[in-house]
């Protein structure tokens, strides 16, 4: 059986720089991957249409400070294959392939408490023993196939956004059904509508969705960012949500303290300028209702003024008291645009439900939609799925399946208590991926890996944390959660209620990525307060 100091399960960004940043340690590690190549979500979601929702100059990796002054971001919001090229070069760069086993899924994680260590088995077959494993397993990587009757049966050709085939797939003269609304049913939808005979999209709920705008980068918009990338790097590291704001929002605290004609012209420089610069136009415009419905309409007047057939308007609409940002904000390229085009439907499957999938299509109770291809977009078991699907189980036999079975709990989203030696990174309730999830990975990775160092240099053999102290996060986490307005939207990712029979729970810490970074400095500095090390 081979033994290494650490396992890391996952070679997308958080698994990379775990990669790098453990080379420096000088300890043995391994990383275990299950695609065929490094990438994470970058290598699954091969989706037409797929793209960042994070400025690519704010989006790359902060731990080569040489790519960045070459790498060359070809516009605002790069697309899936040109970050699949950047994370390709890393690898090269860096050799980080030698590192990685890929085509290895992880089947079991156990604590074996004679020995100090943690056993791996592998779909291989393969058994690994370790000190420490780090899960960089991602937080939207564990995909939701939707349980609707006869999905099996569909003759045609039928893709998950988040597993989409390397090879090419063919659009052209294909009828094509998109299941789902989301971030990424938006962006497929939007570039299947350029392609296909014909598209419809399967929508349960309406979402809004804002325009991204993306030109290309031009040479003096790259100087400048390569001019200032430490100082930059730094003030992402200690931001709210390390994404450098289109606008210098918010225009004032209280949006009723300007008049309404001020009001509508600051929403409309926010539309203008795009993605989520509405959600932060005023201080109150996520807390207060008034003024968060007054923004809304204006964004359903926006579809209004877009989509010319008024019922399909309308069907696009959230309705009232639906805010701007109760959910992850979508952003896009044209989407409602689509819905002029003679080639797209619009199907509201919530006032004509699914009944089932037959062979050559969706029936729904008053229609049927033949299609050749079924595009599935019903998104993630998010930030728990990707770790209880590792089979983890720790102290005393205990299942983390059955310990979540509430919800999940951890201490900074770092540590499960009753788990020692196991680390999380974007673990439920820390910033993860609801901030720019590279400078959550970068805190993470930092934390752990000196947390590490600090047990090698004191001779520590094990680290958990206590029961105490993860209550008291989560209690922390909590309130975090309770003071921000999109907790209205009820069914959310963000809550784990887009899941059926999934424990309602908050999994992402609202509290910004600095000052997380801030309590989580402070902590170690003060001895690791709330672990203990064995
Ligand atoms: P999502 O936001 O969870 O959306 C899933 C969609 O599928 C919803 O419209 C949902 O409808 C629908 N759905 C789920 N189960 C269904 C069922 N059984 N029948 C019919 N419809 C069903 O998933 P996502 O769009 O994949 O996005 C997840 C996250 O990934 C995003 O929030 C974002 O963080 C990330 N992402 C980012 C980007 C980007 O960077 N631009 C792109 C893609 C994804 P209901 O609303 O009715 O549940």
């Amino acid at each position: 059986m081979q033994r290494f100091d650490v396992i890391v399960v996952g070679a997308g960004f958080a698994g990379m720089q775990m990669l790098v940043r453990l080379r420096q340690l000088g300890v043995s590690f391994l990383v275990i991957e299950r695609g065929s190549d490094l990438g994470g979500t970058w290598y699954w979601n091969r989706y037409p249409g797929c793209r960042c929702d994070v400025p690519s100059l704010d989006y790359s990796v902060p731990w080569d400070p040489e790519t960045e002054q070459e790498w060359d971001w070809s516009e605002r919001y790069a697309a899936q294959p040109e970050i699949l090229n950047y994370i390709q070069h890393l690898a090269e760069r860096h050799d980080l392939r030698r590192d990685i086993r890929f085509d290895t899924v992880v089947s079991s994680v156990t604590w074996d408490e004679d020995c100090g260590l943690w056993v791996v088995r592998t779909d291989r077959g393969d058994t690994f023993e370790a000190q420490f494993v780090v899960s960089g397993a991602g937080a939207l990587s564990e995909p939701n196939m939707p349980d609707i009757s006869g999905i099996g049966n569909f003759k045609g050709e039928l893709y998950h956004t988040g597993l989409w085939p390397k090879t090419p797939v063919e659009l052209a003269g294909k009828r094509v059904a998109v299941l789902g609304t989301g971030s990424t049913g938006v962006q497929a939808s939007t570039a299947i509508a350029k392609a296909a005979k014909h598209l419809t999209v399967l929508q349960r709920t309406a979402q809004y969705s804002l325009p991204c705008h993306t030109p290309p980068l031009t040479e003096a918009d790259l100087a400048a960012r390569r001019a200032d990338y430490p100082e930059h790097r730094e003030w992402q590291r200690n931001s709210v949500a390390g994404v450098a704001p289109r606008l210098p929002t918010p225009f004032a605290m209280r949006a009723f303290d300007d008049p309404k004609e001020t009001r509508f012209e600051n929403y409309e420089r926010c539309w203008q300028a795009g993605t989520a610069a509405l959600v932060g136009v005023y201080g109150d415009a996520s807390t207060n209702a008034e003024v968060a419905e007054e923004i809304a309409e204006f964004v359903r007047n926006k579809i209004r003024g877009v989509v010319k057939d008024p019922v399909t308007a309308e069907r696009l609409c959230p309705p009232p008291g639906t805010y701007v940002g109760a959910r992850r904000i979508i952003i896009d390229t044209g989407y409602y645009e689509i819905f002029n085009q003679p080639n797209v439907t619009l199907a509201d499957i919530t006032g004509d439900p699914i009944v089932e999938i037959t062979e050559t299509g969706v029936k729904t109770r008053d229609n049927f939609y033949e299609l050749d291809m079924l595009v599935v977009a019903t998104g993630y078991d998010a930030v728990t799925g990707p770790l209880l699907a590792m089979n983890i189980t720790g102290k005393n036999g205990a299942r983390l399946k059955d310990v979540w079975a509430e919800g999940p709990r951890t201490n900074l989203g770092l540590m499960i208590a009753g788990f020692p030696n196991l680390f999380t990174i974007t673990g439920p309730s820390s910033p993860g991926v609801l901030v720019n999830v590279m400078f959550a990975i970068d805190q993470h990775v930092d934390w752990i890996c000196r947390c590490i160092d600090h047990m090698r240099k004191t001779g520590a053999p094990k680290i958990d944390t206590t029961e105490q102290a993860q209550n008291e996060w989560q209690a922390h986490a909590a309130e975090t959660y309770a003071k921000a307005l999109r907790m209205n939207d009820e069914k959310n990712w963000y809550l784990g209620t887009n899941i059926p029979g999934k424990p309602r729970a908050p999994l992402v810490y609202q509290g910004g990525l600095g000052f997380y970074r801030n309590i989580c400095d402070e902590i170690a500095a003060d001895g690791y307060r709330g672990f203990v090390f064995g």
